[in-house]
This record gives C-alpha cells, sequence and structure tokens, in this order.
C-alpha cells in the first residue's frame, strides 16, 4: 500500500525497475545485491538516495576464477582443438607459454585487483588499467588514453572488468581494436555496452582478433538472432561470470544494515556524478 511504502526506510535489491525505487519516497538509502549500478544510476541521477554497491570477497574470488578459466581457455587453445575435433583433425599447435602472454586488465576495482592477483600467480604478465593510478605488486598499471594505447598494443587477451558510465560506453571501438595485436583475443565480463558489438564482429571476421568470450550483452537474454550465438569465434555466456552468493551477500548486507543501525554510517557510497 501507500503507506507501507512510505515507512520503507532502505531497499535492498538486485536488478530492480527503477521505477519501484522511485515509488519509496522514504528512502535513506539503496543497497545493491550487485556490483554493476550503472541502470540505477542513469534512471534514478541526481536525487536518488545513496546507493552502496556489493563489495564481496567471494564475488571477487568467483570472478578472478572465472577470469583465470577463461583465460586458459584461450592460452591452451580450447576454440582450437574443439575446431580440429569436428574436422577429425589431429594436429598440434605450439604451447604458449602463460610468462610469454601479456593480460590486460581493463579496471583494477575489486575485481580487476583481484583478477590481477589470480593471474599472477599463474604466471602470466599482467597490465591493468584505470581512471585513478594504482600501485599493485608485480602489475604494470596505466591511466589515461596513452596508457590504454599502451595496454592495447601488449595485450595478447584484453579482460573487460570496468563499470559501464559514459565514460566507459563504446570504449572498445574500432579504433581501439585496431590498435590491439594481431590475432589477440577479448574476454568481456563487464558489461556489453563497453565493446561496440559491431567493431567487435568486424575485427573477428577479418582475423584482427582470434576469439572473444563474451558474458555479458546490451540486451539480455541475447536475442536469439544475434550474430553472436552462431559465430564461430565467439564464446557466448548467460551473465554467468560471477554470480552475487547468497551466503554472503547476505552476511555483508545484513553487517551493514546493523552498523547503520548501531552508528548512522554507511559503507563507501557511488559517486553518481562518475557514475560508479
Ligand atoms: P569497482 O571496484 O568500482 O572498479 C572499477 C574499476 O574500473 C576501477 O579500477 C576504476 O578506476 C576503473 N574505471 C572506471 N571508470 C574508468 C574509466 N573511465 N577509465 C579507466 N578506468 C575506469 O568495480 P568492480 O567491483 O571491480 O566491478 C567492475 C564491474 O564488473 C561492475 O561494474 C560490473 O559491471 C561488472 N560485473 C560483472 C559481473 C558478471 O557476472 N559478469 C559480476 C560482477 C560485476 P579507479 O580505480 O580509478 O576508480
Amino acid at each position: 500500500s501507500e503507506e507501507q511504502r512510505r515507512m520503507v526506510e532502505f531497499a535492498i535489491v538486485a536488478n530492480p525497475d527503477p521505477a519501484d525505487i522511485a515509488a519509496l519516497p522514504g528512502l535513506t538509502w539503496i543497497h545493491s545485491l550487485w556490483a554493476g549500478v550503472e541502470r540505477l544510476v542513469l534512471e534514478l541521477g541526481e536525487k536518488a538516495p545513496p546507493i552502496v554497491r556489493l563489495k564481496d570477497p567471494e564475488l571477487s574470488r568467483v570472478m578472478a576464477e572465472a577470469v583465470l578459466a577463461w583465460t586458459y581457455y584461450l592460452q591452451r587453445d580450447m576454440p582450437a582443438y574443439r575446431d580440429n575435433q569436428q574436422k577429425a583433425l589431429w594436429q598440434e599447435l605450439d604451447y604458449r607459454h602463460p610468462g610469454e602472454m601479456t593480460i590486460g586488465l581493463l579496471g583494477l576495482g575489486a575485481l580487476g585487483v583481484a583478477a590481477a592477483e589470480r593471474l599472477l600467480h599463474a604466471g602470466f604478465n599482467v597490465t591493468g588499467w584505470s581512471r585513478s593510478s594504482k600501485a599493485i605488486e608485480g602489475v604494470e598499471t596505466l591511466t589515461g588514453d596513452d596508457g590504454l594505447q599502451g595496454l592495447l598494443e601488449k595485450s595478447d587477451i584484453l579482460v573487460c572488468l570496468v563499470p559501464l558510465t559514459d565514460a566507459t560506453r563504446g570504449l572498445v571501438n574500432a579504433s581501439r581494436l585496431a590498435a590491439m595485436k594481431n590475432g589477440a583475443a577479448i574476454i568481456n565480463f563487464a558489461r556489453g555496452a563497453v565493446i561496440v558489438a559491431d567493431h567487435l564482429i568486424a575485427a573477428l571476421d577479418s582475423g584482427k582478433l582470434s576469439h572473444a568470450v563474451l558474458d555479458v550483452f546490451e540486451q539480455e537474454p541475447l536475442p536469439a538472432a544475434s550474430p553472436f550465438w552462431q559465430h564461430p569465434k565467439v564464446a557466448v555466456l548467460p551473465h554467468i561470470s560471477a554470480p552475487t552468493s547468497r551466503e554472503s551477500s547476505a552476511r555483508i548486507v545484513a553487517g551493514n544494515v546493523r552498523t547503520w543501525r548501531e552508528t548512522g554510517t554507511l559503507p563507501e557510497t557511488v559517486d553518481m556524478a562518475r557514475g560508479y
């Protein structure tokens, strides 16, 4: 009822219809169970109550595991061996040592840093890019347009882990793809719109890129008519690289709510102007 809606002080949400949030006039804050909050930021705008996004070590661990798993998929040439099997072709491909490969991470936040550590431990060279400068032992860290250019030029695999904001929408476009190594691959575990889909398909078709692992899309579920489904150089995943764990997220949210009730303080909230 209207009365009940007015009494709601805070909302715990996954990927809500922002209109449902806007219908709660007494909200003092929102706790997102998702790490990505671009839809809330875009649709609620400046008037929105503070948004706390999920920061969960278990989520970071699961994402780092996914990054390592799909990096191995590419490093060990699993797509090529699958194709060869279909042709009954017994053919050994050159082994690539992790130490001969550079993984470029777009985004060095909660998830990017965990992925970087996992990749380093597995023996890959890791270069990362973020908005503000970082120091992470063993990782080359870059910022700005020049930094991005440098990362693209040296990456054998580009891994997207930046939030979707005005600044990152369409970040990976034709000219950025053209700057990459011939035969490089892309893993997108961030948001679909960070990569321009048509430009990615063109880069795969021309042979510029060897493969793309895509977990996120501009429209989800991915429509049946999308060329990604049938593309021989694309692995389509249904947004499963890092699902929120019910147990750990419930513990973290409950802890944040308890602290707020006891002390009135919130964890770090989303910077609405920055968009993440
Ligand atoms: P985070 O802690 O906020 O980190 C974001 C990183 O991206 C930071 O290093 C940030 O730089 C960098 N960044 C943001 N805008 C940038 C820009 N314009 N230029 C350069 N770097 C920029 O976020 P997170 O927890 O790591 O999560 C990242 C994203 O992963 C989420 O937003 C979500 O979209 C996605 N995600 C996907 C799944 C899935 O299942 N596929 C699951 C969870 C999350 P600074 O360090 O300088 O701030």
